[in-house]
């Protein structure tokens, strides 16, 4: 083990020179280790080594053998205790003491192209303010740069803070250009991309979507195994924009040819409850399928999305702040039916970019409610936990996703999307419950190193490969022309 170089900056610079190695090897040791696997639970003063893109192995001393690790199975090689300790040769070691390893956040929906416009209208009236300024406006001026910037600035922001999966709902392709400037800049990041494609709802556009979707398939998707994948996105009526992007039978059937998942914004109220029951009789819902807000839904719907075990990606800053429908976040419906959901972050527009704000505004809402409601009777209260909240920000967020056997957990196998957090700032201090600190106590402050499939993303309390004076240049330069060209 090259255990001598013990400085941040000089481990580093090991992991880069190794980086292209396959066979690479980190060990993370001495860590609080809150895995989000329901079977490996939390370990403490525990080791985490990573082999190549995944994690191999998560116990206590896996340098020396000790017993009580959990080690790949199959074509990894590595397989309990003893595997863990041979495996763990020529490693770069990180002493993790004092931190807390955790998977990486899965954000499930945010339209990362509208990142140079982030904050542009904090205090947004209603759903209609933010379509007719946003997407009626602004999208329409949108050139392949503009989304190219957008959508980079806005994975950035996210590795910063801990996502390593964000799903962009990238419903500005008015052209082919747009579609791949919005994937190169997922690429160029490195964070674990999902692409979902989706038309303008306003302005002049090619028409190219859906057909492009085949395009694109072959052309950045062709492998299983890349940080990359491509999702269908739609909405859920025909309401905001017209019949084309509607979710249906026709689109399924493209989703299905192309082996590619769905996922369908706007899904809010009784125009929606029907659009899904009339889903529910076409066969057209099922685990493949995530539904966005999912805000006053009729009790029908729901049943309909439990029994077809349906995703539901919950946006609740979004539902709160713009008020969709009941501005309720739809968790207790979800639960009810035994649908455990994932989190999303929307639009940067009019709501803040990271995921210990959605974890927070859920439990906090989602308390209230129950409170509220058994107040004065005697009756019992149903609340959820920090565990449930982080559940959500991480392994049902994969799962809603389609990346449920790639990441959302440290589990052995799985990808090696992991976050470092450290335990003992002045912030966090002293170390009582790991969830706690995790959910209530952490911010993008705290996470000093990110992990994407084995890779350093952030290091050292730095995104890494960013040039901030040029990118803050080249955002600017983008926000100005946008703001600056009358809508088409
Ligand atoms: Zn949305």
């Amino acid at each position: 083990m090259s255990t001598d170089d013990t400085t941040s900056a000089g481990i580093l610079e090991q992991l880069r020179r190794q980086s292209a190695d396959p066979r690479r090897r980190i060990l993370f040791t001495g860590a609080t280790i809150v895995t989000m696997d329901p079977e490996l639970g939390i370990l403490h003063d525990s080791d985490l080594l990573v082999e190549g893109d995944a994690i191999a192995a998560i116990g206590p001393n896996l340098a020396s053998g000790a017993s009580g690790a959990s080690g790949a199975s199959g074509a990894s090689g590595a397989s309990g205790a003893s595997g863990a300790a041979e495996g763990v040769a020529g490693a770069v070691v990180v002493d993790a003491s004092g931190t807390i390893l955790a998977p990486g956040f899965v954000d499930t929906h945010r339209h990362a192209w509208e990142a140079q416009l982030r904050r542009i209208m904090p205090d947004v009236d209603d759903l209609g303010g933010y379509v007719m300024s946003t997407l009626a406006g602004y999208a329409t001026v949108y050139r392949p740069q503009d989304m190219y910037v957008g959508t980079r600035l806005a994975a950035l922001t996210a590795i910063d803070s801990g996502i390593t999966t964000m799903l962009d709902f990238s419903h500005n392709s008015r052209t082919r250009e747009h579609s791949d400037a919005a994937i190169e800049a997922l690429r160029d990041t490195g964070i674990r991309g999902v692409h979902a494609s989706m038309g303008p709802h306003f302005g002049e556009w090619d028409r190219q979507w859906p057909a492009d979707l085949t395009r694109l398939k072959d052309q950045y998707f062709s492998s299983d195994d890349q940080l990359l994948t491509l999702r269908m996105a739609t909405l859920a009526t025909d309401e905001i924009a017209g019949p084309v992007l509607a979710y249906g039978p026709e689109l399924a059937r493209t989703a299905a040819d192309l082996g590619i998942g769905v996922s369908v914004d706007a899904v809010f109220g009784k125009a929606s409850s029907a659009a899904v029951l009339s889903w529910a009789e076409h066969g057209i819902l099922g685990p493949d399928v995530t539904l966005i807000h999912a805000t006053g839904l009729t009790s029908e719907a729901w049943k309909a999305m439990g029994e077809s075990g349906t995703t539901v990606a919950l946006a609740p800053t979004s539902d709160a702040q713009i008020g969709l429908e009941t501005a309720i976040p739809a968790v207790d419906e979800a639960l009810a039916v035994g649908i455990r959901p994932g989190l999303s972050i929307d639009v940067e527009v009019a709501l803040a970019s990271d995921m210990f704000t959605q974890m927070r505004a859920l439990l906090a809402i989602q308390r209230m409610r129950a409170v509220n409601a058994a107040y004065g009777t005697g009756g019992d209260l149903s609340r959820i936990t920090t565990h449930d909240v982080l559940d959500f920000a991480t392994l049902q967020g994969a799962r809603t996703n389609g990346l449920g056997d790639v990441t959302g957990s440290l589990t052995p196998g799985k990808k090696a999307d992991l976050l470092v957090v450290q335990a003992e700032d002045l912030n966090n201090m002293p170390l009582n419950d790991p969830i706690g600190t995790l959910v209530l106590g952490s911010d993008a402050r705290n996470i000093t190193g990110v992990l994407v499939g084995g890779q350093p993303r952030k290091w050292n309390g730095q995104v890494l490969d960013v040039d901030l004076a040029a990118l803050r240049s080249e955002v600017s330069a983008s926000r100005t022309y946008v703001l600056n060209t009358p809508a088409g």
